[in-house]
């Protein structure tokens, strides 16, 4: 099976090839190609219609990348026939302007080449490649991205939202933050280098139940680098807070599930601050810990096709006039067609 991939929810023009002989797990014989066309603001945070614009343009030649190695895998130069079995997208949730380049796109591509198309949540991709790559069963899932923040089990047909952010997506505040500081997009790889040099800083801890918050972390960072704190100390703060918080959510969610599982996804994942304290965390626990590859954890068109593998093999396809997009697709309005009955 050879699956087209296209991903498009904010920043990254992605688009893949994933071939697999078994889309239920990961085999010798598992190829992934990506091709990613990255936008990067030239001033502030992503802004809607540059991302737009981005994707317009970059998406064509990512897709067309892609075709053209699905073709040279199939042996098929030249050729014109499907090099592909089905083209999976990024239905959402993210961007609206962007999201509907992507969808377009793919519907195209299906048409072209007269295959199935796959409506594929971004967020449940996100976790789905862990769960995919580790060969876990049934894990608890933490979702730690730019624009969202969700911890997440399986039960009973869906993914539950076991606990949330209250407002604002986790890198999204560590973006904000470094925006305030004049620091260019994205911030977390730049607080994650500062934060090695500093001292802990107290900022607000915000855990209720199994949410959390970050908005009064990201005003009170602002407001110490304002009141002369040096940067590094509050970049070390930040980080010790915000994945301290992730962290006690993420165990409270393996207590309450029973599970002896945990995968991480999504940009902010590829902290290795955040990576090590739910491995500990895991590690007391006598819990597994997974972290994919980086280049699975940020967006990418990889997730999208390995999920869409699935859903394709479970005959979870959708029809081209179905297939409007939805910027705020949550995870749990997902039915999952690809796990058997008795994974619960
Ligand atoms: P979503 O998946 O919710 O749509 P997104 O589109 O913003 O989010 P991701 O690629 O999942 O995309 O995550 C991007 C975020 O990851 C940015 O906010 C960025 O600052 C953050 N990030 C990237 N690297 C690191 C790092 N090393 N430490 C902390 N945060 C990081």
């Amino acid at each position: 099976m050879r699956i087209l991939g296209i991903e498009g929810t904010a920043w990254a023009a992605s688009a893949s090839v994933f071939e697999t002989p078994d889309p239920a797990q990961v085999t010798d014989d598992d190829h992934v190609f990506i091709e990613t066309d990255a936008y990067a603001p030239d001033s502030g945070g992503i802004h809607p219609r540059e991302a737009a614009e981005h994707m317009g343009e970059a998406i064509p030649a990512v897709v067309e990348t892609a075709i053209e190695h699905a073709h040279g895998r199939a042996g098929r130069d030249g050729d014109d026939s499907a090099p592909i079995d089905a083209v999976a997208f990024a239905r959402g949730p993210g961007l609206g302007p962007c999201l509907r380049i992507v969808a377009t796109a793919a519907r195209a591509v299906a048409q072209r080449f007269d295959v199935p198309l796959v409506g594929v949540n971004h967020m449940v991709a996100h976790l789905e490649v862990g769960r995919h790559r580790s060969g876990f069963d049934s894990p608890v899932c933490l979702n730690a991205s730019g624009a969202n923040a969700h911890i997440l089990g399986y039960r009973n047909g869906r993914y539950r939202v076991l606990g949330e952010t209250m407002d604002t997506g986790v890198g999204n505040a560590i973006d904000k933050f470094t925006r305030h500081i004049g620091w260019s997009h994205p911030g977390g790889p730049k607080v994650e280098q500062h934060a090695r040099d500093g001292e802990y800083h107290e900022l607000p801890y915000v855990v209720k139940g199994m949410d959390f918050s970050f908005s009064g972390i990201m005003s009170a960072a602002k407001q110490a680098v304002d009141d002369g704190v040096p940067v590094d100390d509050v970049c070390r703060g930040m980080e010790e807070t915000i994945f301290a918080m992730l962290t006690e959510v993420s165990e409270r969610a393996l207590s309450l599930t029973g599970a002896d599982e945990l995968v991480l996804g999504g940009g902010v994942g590829q902290n290795d601050r955040l990576q090590r304290m739910l491995g500990e965390m895991c590690e007391q626990r006598k819990a597994e810990f997974y972290a994919p590859e980086n280049r699975f954890l940020r967006d990418n068109a990889g997730m999208i096709a390995m999920l869409g593998a699935k859903m394709y093999a479970a005959g979870d396809t959708i029809a081209i006039e179905d297939s409007r997009i939805d910027s705020n697709f949550r995870p749990d309005e997902v039915a999952v067609t690809w796990r058997g009955p008795e994974e619960s």
